[in-house]
């Protein structure tokens, strides 16, 4: 008798995504990330990253990290509580305290690190989570680790989330508001106001994921708290410097009680390695743009409103976007992967994403305007849509 080999069942299963045709080959990029990228051997516009003010590959960001490594070296050589806290991460730290205008800052190692570490840091068994269904994966599962009771509303639902605590009143535990500032697949904006007073009127504790945020709303890219004009009413805000700024890591600002408490409790910071220096100095050095180069956001917003009328104009659904991130509605998962797939092979990088990223029903092609999108590329990208969107009947 032959035993079945034990991971037989992953590749059954890989096996049922591509007769689904949700079967996903990883694209694997040869430049820098930029706004004309060459994926897989084929010079694309790159409608795919995150990389909002095109600092990924910025000289400046680029020369502070060699700067780094030369005078610091490549790695930390330990987490932070033994002795991986280098002068750059708390000069980067202050920094990000400072441009949030909060008491003090603590750098991950990544966004999701960030959300994940805190939510289970701060809460145990017998706390209450209230969350928008929407919110990213890394606030899921910082959910899931603290073991709290997670009250999940649906998304953007402010009246719902105030009966959750209405109900709440009187119970046991600590109690946790949570949403993403802006929400990374619809690109819509959270509704802060509204959740900052159900909080405040609740005595609940209110946590906020910029990570699409940062570098792209609020003055110089500070972020929703600053668009909405809430500072001080926000006890925990998260960013990433994975995003805007270029580079890689997320972090949290709040008082300084609550930093150091982190400092004490939140897992990724206490048992996995701190960054390396070239990435804590070309962080400091995109905060530098940040506040020297304000108008790569201007550029990004006009860039941003002049994309979203041209796929207006062409017919498409973009759903309920408010940002750089907009997404074109195309229903089924199979749909929006032939949609990406045929958009490559006329020179457009644009993910699809189906579930279960975002419900079933709701596929889509992400795109994501940069600042260094020429208007010739938004052209040429809308042109391509619509063209491909027409053969393969998604459009009229
Ligand atoms: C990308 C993202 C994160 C994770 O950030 P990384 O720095 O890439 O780990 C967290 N929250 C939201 C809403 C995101 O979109």
């Amino acid at each position: 008798m032959t035993a079945t080999k034990p991971l037989a069942y992953l590749s059954e299963q890989l096996q049922s995504w591509r007769q689904a045709g949700t079967y996903q080959r990883l694209r694997i990029l040869e430049s820098a990330c930029e706004p004309l990228s060459r994926f897989d051997g084929r010079e694309v516009i790159n409608l795919a990253s995150n990389n909002y003010l095109g600092l990924a590959d910025h000289p400046k960001l680029i020369e502070a990290a060699i700067a780094a490594a030369k005078k610091y070296g490549a790695g930390s050589g330990a987490v932070r509580t033994i002795s991986g806290t280098m002068s750059l991460h708390m000069e980067l730290e202050r920094r990000i305290a400072q441009f949030k205008h909060t008491e003090a800052c603590v750098v991950f190692q990544s966004g999701f690190a960030a959300n994940a570490g805190t939510v289970s840091a701060i809460l145990g068994p017998e706390d209450h989570i209230i969350s928008d269904a929407l919110n990213h994966a890394s606030i899921i599962d910082g959910c899931r680790l603290s073991r709290a009771k997670i009250h999940v509303f649906p998304h953007k639902d402010t009246a719902a989330a105030a009966k959750i605590l209405d109900d709440l009143d009187g119970a046991a535990g600590h109690k946790l508001l949570i949403t993403d500032g802006v929400f990374s697949m619809d690109g819509d904006i959270g509704p802060l106001p509204a959740l900052v007073e159900i909080a405040e009127r609740h005595g609940a504790i209110m946590m906020i994921d910029d990570a699409h945020s940062s570098g792209v709303l609020g003055r110089n890219g500070r972020g929703t708290v600053d668009h909405f004009g809430l500072h001080g009413r926000v006890d925990i805000q998260v960013g990433t410097l994975s995003k805007a700024i270029g580079v890689l890591g997320g972090y949290v600002c709040g008082s300084r009680d609550l930093i150091e408490f982190l400092y004490h409790r939140a897992r990724p910071f206490l048992f996995s390695t701190s960054h390396p220096p070239a990435i804590a100095a070309s962080c400091l050095a995109a905060f530098d743009i940040l506040e020297q180069e304000p108008e790569r956001i201007q550029t990004m917003w006009d860039n941003t409103r002049y994309f979203k009328a041209a796929l207006k104009q062409a017919g498409f659904d973009t759903g309920a976007s408010e940002t750089p991130i907009t997404p074109i509605m195309v229903g089924e998962a199979k749909t929006a992967h032939a949609f990406s797939a045929a958009l490559f092979e006329n020179g457009l990088l644009a993910t699809g994403i189906g579930f279960p990223t975002v419900p079933e029903g709701k596929a889509r092609v992400r795109t994501i305007v940069t600042a260094t999108h020429t208007r010739e590329m938004l052209d040429r990208a809308a042109e391509i849509l619509a063209r491909v969107a027409k053969k393969m009947s998604i459009l009229p």
